[in-house]
C-alpha cells in the first residue's frame, strides 16, 4: 500500500507523465492538483525559476497540506540575452502557437553562427513540506538553437532545441530518452534523493 501522497502542482498532463515515470520508485501516490481536487490561480511573479517554483509549491501546500512539488522551467537563448527565460510560456503571448514562437526565435538568430546559437533548458523543482520548509533543485540541459524546426515529439520549444552531439532536436527523442537527459528529469531525480534523505524513505 502507498503510505504517502505527493501533489505535483501542474495541470499539464505531459509533465505529469514525466513526473510519474521518474518518481514511481518512491512508492508514493503522485497526484496532480486537479486529481487532489484543488484549483488555484497563482500569480508567478518571481524573478527566477526557483522563486516561481517555490511560490507555486507553497501556495498549493497551504491549501492541500502534505508534500507539494512544483516546477518552473524555460528556455534561455544566449544570443537573446537569456530570453525568453522565465517568460518562456508567455513569450509572444500564451495563446500564440509554438510553431510561430519557434520560427520567431530562428529568425532572430539569423545572423548567429555555431557557438553563438548556444541555449539551455532550465528547470527548478520546489518541494513544500508540511513543516513549512521548502527545498529546491535545479536541472539544466545545454544545446543550440537549430537552423530549422525538426521533430514531432515533446512540446513547446523542443523542435528547435538541437543537441549537436546527437544530431537531433529534443523533439526527435523518445519520451524515455528525453527524461534521461532533460532539465526536468535531472532536477526531479535530485529532488527524489533529497526527499529520500529528508523523509527517511528507503526505497
Ligand atoms: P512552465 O514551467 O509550465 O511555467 O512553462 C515553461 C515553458 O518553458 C513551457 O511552456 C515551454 O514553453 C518551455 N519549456 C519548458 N520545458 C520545456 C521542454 O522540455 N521542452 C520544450 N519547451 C519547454
Amino acid at each position: 500500500m502507498k503510505d504517502h501522497k505527493i501533489i505535483f502542482a501542474t495541470s499539464n498532463e505531459g509533465k505529469m507523465r514525466e513526473v510519474r515515470m521518474i518518481l514511481s520508485d518512491l512508492g508514493m501516490e503522485i497526484l496532480s492538483t486537479k486529481e487532489a481536487g484543488i484549483s488555484a490561480d497563482i500569480v508567478e511573479d518571481g524573478k527566477t525559476f526557483e522563486e516561481n517554483a517555490c511560490i507555486k509549491a507553497s501556495a498549493i501546500q497551504k491549501l492541500a497540506g502534505g508534500i507539494v512539488l512544483a516546477d518552473d522551467s524555460g528556455l534561455e537563448v544566449d544570443y537573446l540575452g537569456g530570453a525568453p527565460g522565465i517568460y518562456s510560456a508567455r513569450y509572444m503571448g500564451e495563446d500564440t502557437s509554438y510553431d510561430i514562437k519557434n520560427r520567431d526565435i530562428i529568425d532572430r538568430l539569423a545572423d548567429a553562427k555555431g557557438k553563438e546559437r548556444s541555449a539551455r533548458f532550465v528547470c527548478a523543482i520546489a518541494a513544500a513540506l508540511p513543516d513549512g520548509e521548502v527545498l529546491t533543485t535545479r536541472g539544466v540541459i545545454e544545446g543550440e538553437i537549430g537552423y530549422e524546426i525538426a521533430g514531432e515529439g515533446g512540446f513547446g520549444y523542443d523542435p528547435i532545441f538541437y543537441l549537436p552531439e546527437r544530431g537531433l532536436t529534443t523533439a526527435q527523442l523518445s519520451a524515455e530518452e528525453k527524461n534521461e537527459i532533460s532539465h526536468r528529469g535531472r532536477a526531479l531525480r535530485k529532488m527524489k534523493e533529497l526527499l529520500r534523505e529528508r523523509l527517511g524513505i528507503c526505497r
